[in-house]
């Protein structure tokens, strides 16, 4: 059942190359939206005579900025800032900012594609956009990381706002960068703005479960996915890449669900561990010493540390990848679906190659594409927004059961337009179509814009 590109779509995603020369993950991301759609345009003709195609692929905007800033050794660094304003048809622009020396355009404009639909999925009123910088807070002290992120929103400022753009985090952007963000923000308005940003502090405008809500929404959507095959999370192997906040809290979620996670990662390694991974040394490492995963095995001797090793040889029953884009290969695929792996849920964004993906779908396996799978990170960031309107903070289990109901309609709503569209148990599809097809109904309505 691999996806082949419509005839009728085929020469937008050329124009699409053409008009976006060398990006390659947003050719990447694009082209796994387009071999979905081609169903939809017979059902939906008044698409194509709207282009709606080639005006969802055009951001609406996009912001490139220089980032001057004195590091610790009084040296001018200089790094590049973006904000990419992709879709505001549903709502104003919705998105993480990502800092990562990997950072330029064709990156932040493939995460800006993906969450246009991926916000769509939620349901709730979020358009889609991205942002971020090549900087690398790796090795940086507290006082780096604060004048850049100062730098950074200096420029950014003047292009967000709670009903225009609402920036959160992603890869190196956690609650230590949001508050320097939204501590320039408000100093340079002047106002006290909690709706501008997400992932805020718990004491200054930020929700319960937002830490918590991206790995536990992807837990729930796999979930949802193992009770269709009448099976669930309890007594299952689990591999889970990664050590951020999404691997942290996917592996919390498992682990409450009856499930075992046996591995954890960082760019340099894996550690192993038979007896389950120790989810608050990880805590202690990751998030409060900044520290590497190797260290892991100097206080469990029973762990082993493979340094360079590829954490996807581990046979396990599910995998999520939560670590970064393409880090799951045709050939990782292969020995996952090998190893005798029933399911696949994406915490990272696009964390599995066309070839991978292709290998998941011919297996029949029960894959869960990041777009829907990971949904629950900005899901929640649109109820901090909804807390943020109406000056009110919610409890943990409120905020917790809605994030749950949340997941649970993005699964039906993916697993009922794979079937309406011929292909059911195919999650790529289903979640392509139903995030696309609202959107796009939000377009014709507000006519040529
Ligand atoms: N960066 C996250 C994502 O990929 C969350 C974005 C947000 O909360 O706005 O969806």
């Amino acid at each position: 059942m691999s996806p082949v590109i419509d005839e009728k779509v085929a020469p937008i995603y050329q124009e699409v190359l053409n008009r976006n020369p060398g990006e390659v993950e947003f050719h990447q991301a694009v082209l796994e939206v387009l071999e979905s759609l081609g169903p939809v345009l017979v059902k939906y003709p008044e698409f194509a005579h709207q282009k709606i195609i080639q005006r969802i692929c055009e951001p609406e905007r996009q912001i490139i900025f220089r980032v001057p800033w004195v590091d610790d050794q009084n040296q001018v660094q200089i790094n590049r800032g973006f904000r990419v304003e992709f879709n505001s048809a549903l709502g104003p622009y919705k998105g993480g900012l990502r800092f990562h020396p990997s950072v330029y355009l064709g990156i932040v404009k493939f995460l800006g594609f993906e969450q246009v639909f991926k916000n769509a999925l939620t349901g709730l009123p979020i358009g889609g956009g991205k942002g971020g910088s090549d900087f690398d807070p790796k090795g940086r002290s507290d006082g780096e990381v604060m004048r850049f992120c100062q730098s950074f929103m200096t420029e950014l400022y003047r292009h967000i706002g709670e009903h225009t753009d609402v920036p959160a985090g992603d890869i190196g952007v956690g609650g230590r960068e949001i508050g320097y963000l939204f501590g320039q923000y408000k100093r340079i308005t002047n106002r006290w703005e909690a709706g501008v940003l997400t992932g805020k502090g718990l004491s200054w405008g930020g929700s319960l479960v937002r830490t918590e809500a991206t790995g536990y929404g992807a837990v729930f959507f796999v979930d949802e996915m193992l009770k269709v095959r009448n099976d669930s999370f309890e007594g299952k192997k689990c591999v889970v890449s990664g050590s951020g906040n999404v691997s942290i809290y996917t592996t919390e979620k498992i682990v409450q669900l009856g499930g075992k996670v046996v591995a954890s990662s960082d760019s340099n390694g894996y550690i192993y561990h038979e007896n389950g991974i120790d989810l608050d040394l990880v805590k202690q490492l990751k998030e409060i010493e900044r520290r590497r995963i190797s260290d892991y095995v100097n206080y469990h001797k029973d762990a082993k540390y493979v340094a360079g090793g590829n954490i996807w040889e581990i046979p396990c029953d599910v995998a999520m990848p939560s670590a970064t884009q393409n880090e799951i290969n045709g050939k990782d695929a292969k020995m996952l679906v090998e190893n005798g792996c029933i399911a696949v849920g994406e915490g990272a964004n696009m964390p599995t190659t066309p070839e991978g993906v292709k290998i998941f779908l011919d297996a029949n396996i029960a894959y869960g594409p990041g777009k829907a799978a990971n949904a629950g990170g900005v899901a929640t960031s649109a109820l901090e927004m909804q807390q943020n309107a109406s000056r009110d903070s919610w409890t943990f289990d409120y905020t917790e059961e809605r994030l749950q109901r949340i997941m649970k309609n993005i699964h039906q709503s993916c697993y009922e337009t794979a079937e309406e569209f011929g292909t059911p148990g195919n999650y790529v599809n289903g979640a392509n179509c139903a995030g696309f097809i609202k959107v796009a109904k939000a377009m014709v309505a507000m006519g040529i814009i």
